[in-house]
């Protein structure tokens, strides 16, 4: 496999403050624009592509920060791989779990782009790559099916009209985020509503415990697609459970961090479905590894979503194209989020609501806007072998 191999000769980091299409309302305040690490890898042989941490401004959905990550690549993960040389990109994972096991999102950017980088070697595109390196040895898909998230803030007719809308633009599954505390009205009319042309599920971050059983019963008799994360992401037991009591699907997103969590998802029946986001696992090595056990367990994946620019996109489309990933991914349209995204062709979503592959493309399949991306740097750090 020596032409998968990789030396980084450098690496140059970017903080970008990229401007969302509308403000976005979080715990802490609302924000206008998504803070964002960009990464530009450069091999010895002097290719380069780019790549994207997916961590947030603040702390939410896990503990990982834009500038603990921006910490954790320039102190700890840059240097470990800088000037190293790597048979193929699991390598570069294995050398970082092991010293930097809490930033998986910092890895991950790293371990992604060196995908990237030797598929960019062997002139194929990223998709191509990761499928060959499954062990079910399928091509790639070609499209992609979309779903879209809807958000906890909105009041009930927004949400229904939301929906509706949704729909219309060719989604193939809605998601509503939940907690203990929703009034089921809303959820039951975009079921009555839209039910019948898009795939509906809840996601509930984990809020709910075995105390909520009542709500629980009621959400598993309106046939929903899945339930997401119900429980806190630690409890596997207690997944297990309540998935024996409920006809619904358990979908498991927080909880899977890795393959061993996976293998502890399966061996115990903790639920039926696997939200993949491979930021989260350390990036490709780890996430191949799930789908292929999935597949085994005959457990469907989809692709889930961390508010990406264009360059984090076209990693998400790539994974999704793997054959186990046979739900809707959380997969929007550029001009969903933003204005002006930072690739020169934003993606778009067709009326059926497939999102093109670029398979027959070497690399990630986007080319960077340059310029634009110049004009949103606000912090700038570069790494060389020395
Ligand atoms: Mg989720």
């Amino acid at each position: 496999m020596s032409q998968d191999k990789t030396q980084l000769a450098r690496i140059t980091l970017r903080e970008i403050m990229l401007p969302l299409v509308e403000p976005f309302r979080t715990a802490t305040g609302t924000v206008d624009s998504r803070r964002v690490i960009l990464l530009e890898l450069s091999d010895a042989d002097g290719a380069t592509v780019w790549s994207e941490c997916v961590a947030e401004a603040v702390p939410s959905y896990t503990a990982e920060t834009v500038d603990g990550a921006w910490q954790a690549l320039t102190d700890w993960i840059i240097p470990l791989v800088l000037d190293k040389n790597f048979a193929h990109p699991t390598d570069v994972h294995a050398a970082l779990v092991s010293w930097v096991p809490d930033h998986p999102m910092a890895r991950a950017s790293v371990e992604m782009g060196t995908w990237a980088l030797a598929a960019a070697r062997r002139q194929e595109s990223l998709a191509r790559f990761l499928a060959r390196s499954s062990d079910l040895g399928a091509p790639p898909r070609k499209s992609v099916a979309t779903g879209i998230a809807l958000g906890l803030t909105s009041n009930g007719t927004d949400i229904v009209n939301q929906a509706r809308l949704a729909t219309a633009e060719g989604y193939r599954r809605i998601k509503l985020k939940i907690s203990p505390q929703s009034d089921l009205g809303p959820i039951r009319e975009v079921c009555a509503q839209v039910g019948a042309k898009a795939a509906l599920s809840v996601d509930a971050n984990g809020s709910f415990s075995t105390d909520d059983m009542s709500m629980l019963k009621e959400i598993d008799a309106m046939g929903l697609s899945m339930i997401e994360q119900p429980l806190e992401a630690k409890d596997f037991e207690g997944h297990a459970e309540l998935q024996r009591s409920l006809q619904t699907p358990i979908c498991l997103d927080e909880s899977i961090e890795s393959d061993a969590t996976a293998e502890r998802m399966v061996r115990l029946h903790s639920g039926r479905i696997v939200n993949m986001k491979a930021g989260r696992v350390g990036g490709f090595t780890e996430a191949v590894a799930i789908h292929d056990r999935c597949r085994l367990a005959e457990i469907p994946l989809w692709c889930g979503g961390m508010l990406e620019s264009g360059i984090g996109r076209a990693y998400n489309v790539a994974l999704a194209s793997l054959p186990n990933f046979t739900l809707p991914g959380d997969i929007s349209p550029s001009g969903r989020y933003w204005a002006r995204d930072i690739v020169t062709e934003p993606w778009t979503m067709d009326s059926e609501g497939m999102v093109m592959v670029p398979v027959e493309r070497a690399g990630i399949g986007v080319d960077i806007d340059r310029a634009f991306v110049d004009e949103l740097v606000v912090r700038e750090s570069t790494f060389s072998a020395s």
